[in-house]
């Protein structure tokens, strides 16, 4: 078994998946039930508000947020992420429609310049759902 630090308090602990020490880990699953029960009287709250309200610290709804937790709750949750290209604000993931657009034409670009005699796009691109090079000509 691997000894780990924890991302929360710096706390050693021990466990082959959590990057958070149990003890934080249950703190994060009780404000997890304070920001669902929350969103499930007032859906469709900001962020600042769900933090506001529930005493929940900010960066830790975003994290939830971000893993998806709250949507696969069926939640509603204005985030107010910003884009690590451009600092847009976008609603999920790391980047704005637009920079994943250009990420996506540049990978494509890089693609044709090397392998040009093989157009067959790799299937694990960076967003999971792009597709590149769908359009028939
Ligand atoms: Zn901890
Ligand atoms: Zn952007």
């Amino acid at each position: 078994m691997q000894l780990k630090n924890c991302t929360e308090c710096g706390r050693v602990f021990v466990h082959p998946s959590r990057e958070i020490c149990p003890a934080c880990y249950e703190a994060e699953e009780q404000d997890f039930q304070k920001v669902k029960e929350f969103l499930r009287d007032k859906a469709h709250s900001s962020v600042d508000d769900v933090s506001d309200k529930t005493g929940v610290a900010k960066k830790r709804v975003i994290k939830f947020v971000r893993q998806g937790r709250l949507t696969a709750e069926g939640l509603d949750i204005e985030l107010f992420l910003s884009c690590e290209g451009c600092g847009e604000p976008i609603s999920e993931g790391r980047y704005c429609k637009e920079c994943r657009d250009k990420l996506v034409k540049g990978l494509t670009e890089e693609m044709t310049k090397t392998t040009r005699e093989e157009p067959q796009p790799k299937k694990e691109d960076i967003t999971g759902k792009m597709h590149l090079q769908h359009r028939r000509r």
